[in-house]
């Protein structure tokens, strides 16, 4: 959890916030390597990826027309799919899908708590080994995080962990992150003690979160992901002006130490922060989601 305010914003206000071409990067390269494993593994290769990219892009903005407005004209658009190239290019220098046949794709995954706090979120891909065994794995087209951002990274990851054990009593023997545009890997293998600390952390989130709904006080809490912040401009601590919460006005912003303490993320697949690691929440009355 990074800013209190920032999850206020989204979820509370529920202002949208428009793709970007680093976000539309990111679906993009996800749908490419989805589809690639549609293909029989011989055929999994580089040229037959890249030529997944303009038609899956053509899909993705068919009828989205901020997706389109993202690329106004051919060297926008020549540009936009290099990268996405780039991307899908770092992702054979990680592995060989021909080598490889995954269990699950773009998977749902479900539990709820005994709290009553519901989990979901959706996983890129689940791999299982003849053993049984779990690996999984998440595509990230941002950049690899600093050091002192990796536990925040692999914060995601432990949750998806966390719903897959209770799900099918098995704890993951690898949670695997690729960032694919930096040809980078960063691997963790969780225990039960790891899992149990990640409840009792989205617990103790959700806690707060219902505290500062009830009070109505959702403080800023800045750190160098404001500069990725979308809703910089209304945030006090940029000079922005607090629009009234749904059904209050006037709402005001509190000052002081931030309620929702954990660490800071660079977590989403862009690079860019979030209220829960690498993952957009959408609360309902007590529920916490991720996607990538
Ligand atoms: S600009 Fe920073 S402090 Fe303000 S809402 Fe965004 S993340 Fe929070």
């Amino acid at each position: 959890m990074t800013c209190p305010l920032l999850y206020r914003f989204r979820v509370i206000d529920k202002i949208p916030e428009p793709p970007t071409t680093a976000t539309a990067r990111g679906t993009l390269v996800h749908a490419v390597l989805e589809r690639l494993f549609d293909a029989p593994a011989p055929g999994r290769t580089p040229q037959a990826a890249r030529d997944l990219i303009a038609p899956e892009w053509d899909k993705l903005s068919a009828g989205a027309a901020d997706l389109a407005a993202l690329v106004p004209d051919d060297a926008a658009l020549a540009q936009f799919l290099q990268d996405a190239t780039t991307a899908v290019d770092g992702y054979f220098t990680l592995e060989d899908p021909r080598r490889l046949e995954p269990a699950e794709r773009e998977s749902y995954v479900e539990t709820t708590l005994d709290s009553g706090l519901r989990l979901r979120g959706y996983i890129d891909r689940l791999d299982l080994s003849a053993a049984g065994d779990i690996r999984i794995v998440d595509y990230k087209t941002g950049k690899v995080p600093r050091e002192a951002y990796e536990a925040s990274a692999l914060f995601q990851m432990k949750f998806y962990a966390l719903v897959i054990w209770r799900v099918r009593g098995v704890i993951p023997r690898m949670l695997q992150l690729m960032y694919l545009t930096d040809g980078e890997v960063l691997r963790y293998s969780p225990d039960e003690a790891d899992l149990r600390a990640t409840q009792r952390k989205l617990e103790a989130l959700w806690a707060a979160i219902e505290k500062s709904r009830a009070a109505g006080t959702w403080r800023p809490r800045p750190s160098r992901l404001c500069d990725w912040c979308r809703h910089k401009a209304l945030c006090p601590e940029f000079g922005g002006t607090l629009p009234p919460l749904p059904g209050q006005e006037p709402a005001t912003v509190a000052t002081g130490p931030a309620m929702l303490g954990t660490s800071g993320t660079t977590g989403t697949d862009t690079g860019t922060g979030t209220a829960i690691p690498g993952a957009e929440p959408v609360a309902k009355e007590s529920e916490v989601a991720l996607t990538t």
